[in-house]
């Protein structure tokens, strides 16, 4: 298969419209006083299924020819990614098949299981998902769909960033979440064509920062499955897709501990009223990092998702009691 080109995210476009929600920019005066900066938040935690990865599934399963719609799809994943495949096949008249560790939160299996995909559970202690994966794939002719390392996955991903410079124009940075690099890839390959001079940032959690070690290094680096509360980056390795682009387009790879997230968590629900999972604060969390020197700056990030346990939600925000209070503070100065 070919890399994707940014002719791709446009397409991508074309045939997730009216499917996919074209989801808001939001703005915060907050946010821009205490940073003296412009900044644009793509909502993507209020996308079909709660993330971006309605879009890359969604593009992905339009893609397939009509045999292997017949056949079905199957996608290993524990969290977005399995809902966005079972919700995009549903809608496409499709059936899915998604291969889930046995332990994994029981509100994620439900929701899976209601947007009316098949779960095979796996003991992820002693099985290895990829072999069950592929020996279902091979024995019922399904379709593997991978949540990163493909060209359409990555094409769909990309047009959230291509959405939202459409609706602000030219940015002169830009911060997206970074887990395998889906994400990013297709956010640089939209934002290289509209806005070239933007510095594109990937930003992935300090305890597993594969992405930039990757990055900085010029070959894929594996580590162990990182310990942090953003589950959606707890990935051990950037796909080879992804990787190329974001060598090639990316401006660098940042991190975010998991008490700025927090605090990010906090900030969002505090004054911009939306609950945000960890995963979907990482870019916000790096660009409050850099403070000041955003200065006069018009700056996009990517908010990529919501899904985060109700319960959970409560248990981090008390853990980080005070959170926004920096950044509110210095907002309330500058009035
Ligand atoms: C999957 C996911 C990411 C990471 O995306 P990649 O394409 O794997 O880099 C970030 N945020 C959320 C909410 C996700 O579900």
């Amino acid at each position: 298969m070919n890399a994707p080109t940014f002719a791709d995210v446009a397409a991508a476009a074309r045939r997730i419209e009216g499917h996919a929600r074209r989801t808001p920019v939001m703005t915060s005066r907050t946010v821009d006083a205490a940073l003296g900066a412009k900044l644009f938040f793509k909502c993507e935690n209020f996308q079909c299924m709660g993330a971006f990865k309605f879009r890359g599934a969604f593009n992905a399963l339009s893609r397939l020819d009509p045999g292997s719609r017949a056949r079905g799809v199957i996608a290993f994943s524990s969290g977005n990614h399995a809902q966005a495949v079972a919700l995009s096949a549903r809608l496409l008249g499709m059936e899915s098949t998604i291969v889930m560790p046995s332990d994994a939160p029981v509100a994620k299996m439900e929701a899976t299981r209601a947007y009316g995909a098949q779960i095979i559970p796996y003991d992820r202690y002693r099985e290895d998902r990829e072999e069950i994966t592929r020996g279902l794939a091979t024995a019922r002719g399904l379709s593997v769909i991978p949540p990163y390392d493909h060209p359409d996955v990555i094409a769909g991903q990309g047009t959230a960033a291509l959405e939202l410079l459409n609706d602000t124009g030219p940015l002169d940075s830009l911060y997206v979440c970074l887990g395998g690099g889906g994400l990013l890839a297709g956010s640089a390959l939209a934002a290289k064509a509209l806005a070239p001079r933007c510095k594109i940032y990937g930003v992935e959690p300090e305890a597993g920062n594969d992405g930039q070690q990757s990055f900085r290094s010029g070959t894929i680096v594996h580590i162990g499955v990182p310990d942090t509360i953003a589950d959606g980056a707890q990935t051990q390795a950037l796909g080879r897709y992804p990787f190329e682009i974001i060598r090639r387009d990316v401006t660098d790879v940042l991190t975010a501990s998991d008490a700025q997230l927090v605090d990010c968590m906090g900030f969002f629900a505090a004054r911009m009223k939306m609950i945000v999972e960890p995963t979907g604060c990482l870019g916000f969390a790096a660009a409050r990092a850099a403070g000041t020197q955003l200065a006069g700056q018009r700056v996009g990030i990517i908010v990529s998702g919501g899904n985060v346990d109700l319960g959970r939600f409560a248990q981090l925000l008390g853990s980080g009691a005070g959170a926004s209070r920096e950044i509110s503070t210095a907002a309330d100065q500058a009035r």
